[in-house]
Order: structure tokens, then C-alpha cells, then sequence
């Protein structure tokens, strides 16, 4: 039976719709053979400033080689040295696009995928993505800082090569502000995070957790919104990803790195969207950072945005316990 579902972290409900069945994907899935690319070595020149470059381990000074880069992005929608200044009447603001933007390219080749990169990469990946969300977060006026991996041009991705945008703004982020003003109101009645009570609550009753380790869990929220949605949070309570310790890093590159291969053989490499919810450098005991992988697997239907509600028609019971099932078959690459 259909089941209305009230999200914790929104004002909206969720339709839990299993008998709407999932219409056969017609997103494909991610191709991973394109051996060219325009953020591939060689193009250096024509990308945006380099702002960091990481060498292999041995590598001098000068030295061309590269594991990870990052440069300005050249998307041209945001102005840094605009200041941010809406003006007009009440009804009209309008203001620069003021803001900062960054391309993380992740790995020289083009084919490379963040799940089966060696482990010791992804750490150092996650540790560049704290670096570089410190610095933009620094820069004056910022109000929230987002880094995104869009993986398939279904998602939204504008290259094939592993690549993550980092933006920082001087305005709010909408589903941040929607999440935040839900563990608000749950801090005033109860003094807790209300994301740390939902992580023990779903610890205990286990349906939808996928896996877990000392410092991470990943799970699929109650309502989630889409089939197979799935959050990654830190177990001890953090609003900032930038305070993430780098003792722990090892221990999110493991689970990030688990979750996205069960779920590229459950569901057969499909598009996705990593999303990092966070604040910006900023300790809040009412907020809890978190990474959101939303893999492409239906259109949202019109019904869906008339009404402001989702209509998902997986279980986030049935999608927890096929990604736990793939994961204890499979062998996770190290
Ligand atoms: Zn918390
Ligand atoms: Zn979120």
C-alpha cells in the first residue's frame, strides 16, 4: 500500500509508492571508456588558473606530472570580484552575481570513477575537497559553501573525467535552510541535533541502514524523496565538513568508496549526484553535515511538482537491504 511519509528534515510528505513500480531507467548507465578529455594532462593551457596542484608522491617541483588539480572554473556564473549589494525596490532585488567558483579535476584520466580509485587517493581527494571548502569559506560575506560531483550527463555532469565543483555564495542555500529550520525547531523542544537522534534511532531499529563503520554511517532516509537515495553522516555530531579530523578521513573515503560500488553493481553504473550539505567553517550544535548520493533512476513526474511532494517507488527499506545484500557478495576494491 501506498504510505505517506513526513520528512524530519522538511515540511513536505513523501508518497512511499511501491506499486508505482520503477519504470525501466531510460538514463542507461555511465560510460567509462572515453579515453579523452579536455581536463585530461595536456590540456592544462587551455583550463582556467590553477589554483593547486597535487604531484605523485616523489615528484619535484616542476615537474608536469599531476594526481589531482584544481583550477578556476570558467563557467562564467559567478563574479568574485563582485561584491554582493542587492539594490531596487522590495519587489524587484537584484544584485552581481557575486561568488566564487572551483573545478576539482580528480584523477589524470578521463575513465577513472571515485569508486574504484586506489583508497589512499580518495583520502587525499577528501582531504583537498576540507582544503579548499576552508579557504572559500574564509573569503568575506560568503553565507554557504556547496561541492558537488555530477557523475553522467543525466546528472547534469559537463564532463566524462572525475571532476567535483566547489561554489561558495553570499546568499542561502534553499534545501539547507529548509534542513536547518527542521533541526531548529527540533533543538528548541528537545536540545539535541536532530539529525544525531534520527542516526541512533536508525542505528537501533537497523531497516535502513547500509553500512557503517567507527566514524561514518550510511543509510537511507526514512522519506527519501527518490529510489535509493542514500546519506552519509558522521556519527559524532558536526555541522561543518571542514572540521572533519584527518584521522577520520580514512574512514568516509571507506564508506563513500563501499556505498557507490554496491550501488554502480546493484543498479548497474547509473548517473548520480553527490551533494555535500554543510555549513560553512562554523560549529552549530543545530546542524549536521552530511553527503546525499542521489543515483538518476527515474524522471520526476509532473505530479511531482505541482504538488511539491515526491512520489518514490522504492521502499527506502527494499533499497538499504539490496545495496547491504551487493555489499556483502562483492569484494570492495582496495
Ligand atoms: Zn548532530
Ligand atoms: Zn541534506
Amino acid at each position: 500500500m501506498p504510505q505517506f511519509r513526513k520528512d524530519p528534515f522538511g515540511p513536505a510528505w513523501v508518497i512511499i509508492s511501491p506499486e508505482r513500480g520503477l519504470e525501466p531507467s531510460d538514463f542507461g548507465s555511465v560510460s567509462r571508456h572515453d579515453t579523452t578529455s579536455p581536463l585530461a594532462p595536456g590540456h592544462e593551457p587551455h583550463l582556467g588558473r590553477e589554483i593547486r596542484i597535487v604531484r605523485p608522491v616523489g615528484a619535484s617541483y616542476g615537474d608536469s606530472a599531476w594526481t589531482m588539480r584544481v583550477v578556476e572554473s570558467q563557467s562564467g556564473l559567478l563574479e568574485p570580484d563582485k561584491p554582493f549589494a542587492p539594490s531596487g525596490p522590495e519587489l524587484f532585488r537584484q544584485a552581481a552575481s557575486s561568488g566564487y567558483q572551483e573545478l576539482i579535476i580528480e584523477h589524470p584520466k578521463p575513465q577513472a570513477a571515485l569508486e574504484t580509485m586506489p583508497r589512499e587517493h580518495v583520502i587525499e581527494l577528501i582531504k583537498l575537497y576540507r582544503d579548499r571548502l576552508a579557504y572559500v569559506s574564509s573569503l568575506p560575506g560568503i553565507q554557504h559553501v556547496q561541492l558537488t560531483r555530477n557523475v553522467g550527463k543525466v546528472a547534469g555532469a559537463a564532463y566524462n573525467h572525475p571532476h567535483a565543483q566547489i561554489l561558495a555564495v553570499p546568499v542561502a542555500n534553499r534545501w539547507i535552510e529548509e534542513e536547518a529550520s527542521a533541526a531548529d525547531e527540533y533543538f528548541k523542544q528537545h536540545r539535541c541535533c536532530l539529525f544525531c537522534d534520527v542516526i541512533t534511532a536508525e542505528i537501533k531499529a537497523r531497516e535502513r541502514i547500509i553500512t557503517q563503520n567507527e566514524h561514518f554511517v550510511a543509510l537511507a532516509p526514512y522519506a527519501s524523496k527518490t529510489p535509493f537515495e542514500t546519506w552519509i553522516l558522521p556519527r559524532q555530531h558536526s555541522s561543518g565538513f571542514t572540521s572533519i579530523a584527518s584521522n577520520t578521513v580514512p574512514y568516509l573515503a571507506d564508506l563513500l568508496r563501499s556505498t557507490l560500488q554496491a550501488m554502480n553493481t546493484a543498479l548497474n553504473d547509473p548517473p548520480y549526484n553527490i551533494i555535500l550539505h554543510t555549513f560553512p567553517n562554523e560549529d552549530n550544535p543545530r546542524y549536521h553535515w552530511h553527503i546525499e548520493v542521489l543515483p538518476r533512476l527515474t524522471r520526476q513526474a509532473g505530479f511531482d511538482w505541482s504538488s511539491g511532494f515526491y512520489v518514490n517507488p522504492t521502499p527506502p527499506e527494499d533499497a538499504a537491504r539490496f545495496l547491504k545484500e551487493t555489499l556483502a557478495l562483492q569484494e570492495v576494491t582496495l
